[in-house]
């Protein structure tokens, strides 16, 4: 029996390092997904692999919820910030080599982008979108889509998953003013915003979109993208991809590429930087100018941390790894086994599910209809997927343990990793399911 067949008890350190951080931490967790019910503290990570402060191994497939791409502590992410944190890290003035040649990476690989500005993390810069379209169209409402997420920030947190997982955290604080002006339809329900935009449209200044939504297990329906490229367009609107977590995910130019849709604006983050906290908003220069980073710009945009040295040099590192080497080829033919493997194994077991996910992000949905909607999303069996997950977690294979949560591969996994995920995945289902 492995370790992580034993019980909780031998999680000594771990439960202490809990009862240390309840005192001092509402909640003992820094962000409101953290929260597990196995009390992991983790300790290091290297490559596929992340250990807790009880020495326990798992193989880590949560990657820090899509941030981390290339594998924890990649060599040349690791040894680039080590270099800068010896260099600069912030100076605060002007511009660095190094953020000048993030930007021109940026412009270079994502196709609607002439400009770049950095950011600290994703809901910064889709902060910063949603601010630039109002700006731009002079209205004020947002269209979003049920089950996605670009942030906690007031302008886009309305939607029945937005009130937190499993929805203990209720939308308090949100400005009421704010949360009226955005408005959620249905993901793949193009009908619906097209009627919306009928009624409402010299109202709406953009549609924010994850063009695939893996926050919600969604992906598009043939004409969904296009349909919101052209509705937008045709009414005035701006059309946002929000690309943190298929930024530099599915390959260097993100959903856009893959699908051949150019949008107004697109945010970028998570595996920009490897598990860093980095993020940008890309776009035509006619909109970016109107940022107050330009001499006539009067959309307020600052940050002390914008373009923070190690932020930089993570992401330049991050991204020259994936121009050199064959990364998104790896990330595509794991995911491919880890997704095939999966079906045959739900099948094997006679538990009906759906498997979603593209690239290296999959999903292990119990269900017996491919979800269109995040209606449908919200029928699957959510307490066998969270029994499913926990006994993944207990047995050294840590996918988040929480409700309908993607799971993701690196570069860093290897053949042999995605084999014992599949054998354990086997193991689990069937210890969840009796
Ligand atoms: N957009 C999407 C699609 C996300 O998944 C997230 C975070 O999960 C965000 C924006 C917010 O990014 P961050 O957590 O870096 O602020």
């Amino acid at each position: 029996m492995s370790i992580h067949a034993q019980h909780y008890t031998r999680y000594t350190e771990s439960a202490t390092i809990l009862q240390r951080a309840l005192k001092v931490i509402p909640g003992a967790a820094n962000s409101w997904t953290r929260w597990t019910d196995i009390p992991i503290s983790p300790a290091r990570a290297q490559g596929a692999r992340l250990w807790d402060v009880d020495g326990r191994e798992y193989l880590d497939f949560h990657g820090a919820f899509s941030a981390i791409v290339l594998g924890h502590a990649y060599p040349d992410v690791a040894q680039a910030l080590t270099d800068q944190a010896h260099g600069l890290v912030l100076a605060g003035i002007g511009r660095t080599p190094a953020e000048v040649e993030l930007a021109e990476r940026l412009v270079r690989h994502i196709p609607s982008a002439e400009q770049a500005l950095l950011a600290p993390s994703g809901s910064d810069a889709t902060y910063s979108a949603l601010r630039l379209a109002r700006a731009v169209t002079r209205r004020d409402c947002i269209v979003k889509f049920a089950g996605s997420f670009h942030g906690p920030h007031d302008y886009a947190l309305r939607s029945a998953n937005d009130a937190g997982e499993g929805g203990t955290v209720g939308p308090d604080g949100v400005l009421s003013a704010a949360a009226r002006t955005v408005i959620t339809c249905e993901y793949n329900d193009l009908e619906a915003v097209a009627d919306l935009f009928a009624r409402r449209g010299e109202e709406i200044a953009a549609a924010i979109v994850e063009p695939i939504a893996f926050n919600a297990s969604l992906h598009p329906e043939p004409g969904f993208l296009d349909g919101l490229r052209k509705l937008t367009t045709e009414h005035g609107a701006l059309l946002i991809f929000d690309e943190v977590i298929t930024g530099f995910r599915l390959g260097l130019g993100g959903a856009q590429a893959q699908f051949g849709i150019t949008p107004d604006l697109t945010t970028l983050g998570k595996a920009l930087g490897n598990g860093v906290p980095v993020a940008a908003l890309v776009g035509p220069e006619r909109h970016m100018s109107r940022f107050g980073t330009t001499p006539h710009g009067t959309v307020p945009y600052s940050g002390t941390h914008n373009g923070n040295g190690l932020a930089v040099a993570a992401a330049n590192a991050t991204l020259g790894v994936m121009e050199r080497e064959p990364v998104h080829e790896h990330l595509a033919r794991l995911g491919d086994r880890m997704r095939a493997g999966l079906r045959e194994i739900a099948q094997d077991c006679d538990v009906p599910a759906v498997v979603t996910g593209s690239a290296s992000i999959y999903n292990l949905l119990f269900t017996d209809t491919p979800p269109r909607t995040f209606a449908d999303i919200l029928s699957v069996d959510e307490s066998l997927f969270l029994a499913y997950r926990n006994e993944m977690v207990r047995r050294g294979i840590l996918e988040m343990p929480l409700p309908l949560m993607r799971a993701q591969v690196t570069y860093s996994h290897t053949d042999a990793d995605v084999d014992r995920a599949l054998e354990t995945a086997q193991v689990a289902l069937r210890a969840a399911r009796d």
